[in-house]
């Protein structure tokens, strides 16, 4: 009830309530964290979430390399397979439909962002190392999806990289 009533006062104040709401993780220990975030804010009775994880081609990063490196593709499989697997473990026991994740492939920051604009998504979560310094410099994927993000973006603070 207390929950409730929480939910209700900041939903008044904020004027929240995102219908649908998309969740970027990386399918590392952190991703718990990142999803128990976004489902505290479905305060919307009808609100929807989505778990996606971007796997991407290693073509891309490593195209210096690519012939001494041989078939990368099974490399990749391998790992869309096991992003599939651990998604599907952390929707289940966050009780989400496995229909909410989905692994697909390409640049994280520009897939995740083209996903929101396809999908009319309102709050896009994920989670944040707070990077300074030369990490800062370089970017990280939520500094490039608050970049041009077409909705609201929370960044979660998580673990700090080392
Ligand atoms: P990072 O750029 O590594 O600091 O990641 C910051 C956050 O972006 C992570 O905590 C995830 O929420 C999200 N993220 C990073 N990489 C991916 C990925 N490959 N797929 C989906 N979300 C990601």
């Amino acid at each position: 009830m207390e929950t409730t009533n929480q939910a209700n006062t900041l939903k008044g104040r904020f004027n929240v309530g995102y219908k649908n709401i998309l969740v970027a993780v990386d399918t590392s220990e952190e991703s718990d964290h990142i999803v128990k975030a976004a489902k505290a804010l479905m305060l919307d009775d009808g609100a929807s979430i989505s778990i996606i994880t971007v796997i991407q081609p290693l073509y891309g990063l490593y195209v210096d390399m690519y012939s001494a490196l041989g078939d990368l593709s099974s490399i990749e499989s391998q790992a869309v397979e096991y992003a599939n697997s651990t998604l599907s473990e952390l929707v289940s026991r966050h009780g989400i439909s496995p229909d909410s994740a989905h692994v697909i492939t390409g640049k994280p920051s520009i897939e995740i962002k083209t996903w929101a604009e396809s999908k009319g998504v309102d709050l896009i979560v994920l989670g944040t190392h707070g990077q300074h310094g030369l990490g800062l410099m370089l970017g990280s994927t939520a500094n490039s999806v608050l970049h041009g993000a077409p909705c609201d973006v929370l960044a979660v603070r998580v673990g700090k990289k080392t």
